[in-house]
């Protein structure tokens, strides 16, 4: 056991997945949770948490762990309703996607003596709520921590303890690099997913059982993508602006330069382009991060 009490405050996809990884390591003596409606609290109760406050200040009081599992917007007043009840000596870490804007949100209410920690699974599905957790979503997935200068190192290897029980692997690096880093794999991926998918929704000439007909050419993984919570996605763009509409402004000139190839017929740009794109699919699937079976491995779903 690493930590004696965990406190899990938002009760959706990554806390569900904690918890119910937790308990299969025995990582943690209790587990307590607290959610914002009674409906989650109470599916929560029943599947995964030994004990469920009606209050985040009750649920905070004697964990030695503490986990902000909320959409990146809800953090701050999390932080400042929590902050006082917290135990001495307190790790608290959160899962928010984005790091610089929990920081500067969070740290300010962490009274003197605990340890504000900021972390970031890599992991997740385009299912959220308190029944979409499963004990392996994290098993060989990155978890980025972002310490601060003058992080407690104590508490630090065992919060890494406590992950890579679960499976992960741990990286530490600054937030601002996070924040660039998941703006190129993660946060604009989505937004351009979000567009391909609101444009074949309101282009006309394709039907939209067209579409959903022949999705498996490409745009079903699309679909996937633009299926994820609205809520998390909104708060995502709102708060990684910066380091997204960077992003976003190197992707429109390369889309340029690829219509402009198209238009001219300059086969050999868009060759070259895509030979290099290709060898970021082999590097994935190196690491270890992908399988190599064709299209996933999936399997074709029944009528295909
Ligand atoms: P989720 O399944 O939608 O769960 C969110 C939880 O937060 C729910 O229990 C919800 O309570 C609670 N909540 C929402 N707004 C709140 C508020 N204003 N005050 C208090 N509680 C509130 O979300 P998730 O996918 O677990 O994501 C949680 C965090 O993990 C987010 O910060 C997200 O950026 C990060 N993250 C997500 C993924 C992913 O792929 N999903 C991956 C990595 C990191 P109710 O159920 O009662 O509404």
């Amino acid at each position: 056991m690493i930590y004696q009490r965990v406190a899990l405050i938002g009760l959706g996809l990554i806390a569900s997945s904690m918890a119910h990884a937790m308990r299969a390591g025995g990582l943690a003596g209790e587990i307590v949770g607290y959610a914002r409606s009674a409906e989650t609290r109470s599916i929560a109760r029943d599947l995964f948490c030994d004990r469920v406050c009606d209050t985040a200040q009750e649920a905070v009081q004697g964990a030695d762990l503490v986990v902000l599992c909320v959409p990146v917007g809800a953090m701050g007043a999390l932080a400042a309703e929590i902050g006082p009840h917290l135990a001495p000596g307190a790790t608290v870490t959160d899962v928010g996607s984005v790091k610089q804007a929990v920081i500067a949100a969070v740290a300010p209410h962490m009274p003197a003596g605990v340890h504000f920690i900021p972390g970031h699974p890599m992991a997740g599905t385009e299912y959220s709520g308190p029944r979409s957790g499963f004990a392996t979503l994290f098993q060989n997935r990155w978890w980025l921590l972002t310490p601060v200068e003058g992080t407690d190192e104590g508490a630090l290897a065992r919060l890494r303890g406590l992950l890579e029980g679960m499976g992960a692997n741990v990286d530490t690096m600054d937030a601002p690099h996070h924040d660039l880093v998941l703006a190129v794999v993660s946060h604009t991926p989505h937004l351009i997913a979000y567009t391909m998918v609101g444009v074949a929704d309101d282009l006309r000439r394709v039907s939209n059982s067209e579409v959903i007909k022949y999705s498996a050419t490409g745009f079903r993984d699309f679909t996937r993508i633009a299926a994820s919570d609205p809520t998390m996605w909104r708060d995502v763009f709102l708060t990684n602006k910066d380091a997204t509409l960077d992003i976003l402004g190197r992707f429109t000139e390369e889309l340029f330069a690829l219509q402009r190839a198209i238009r001219l017929g300059d086969g050999d740009h868009l060759h070259a382009y895509f030979t290099r794109t290709r060898a970021i699919r082999r590097g994935i699937i190196e690491a270890g991060q992908d399988t190599s079976a064709p299209d996933f491995g999936r399997v074709p779903a029944k009528g295909l």
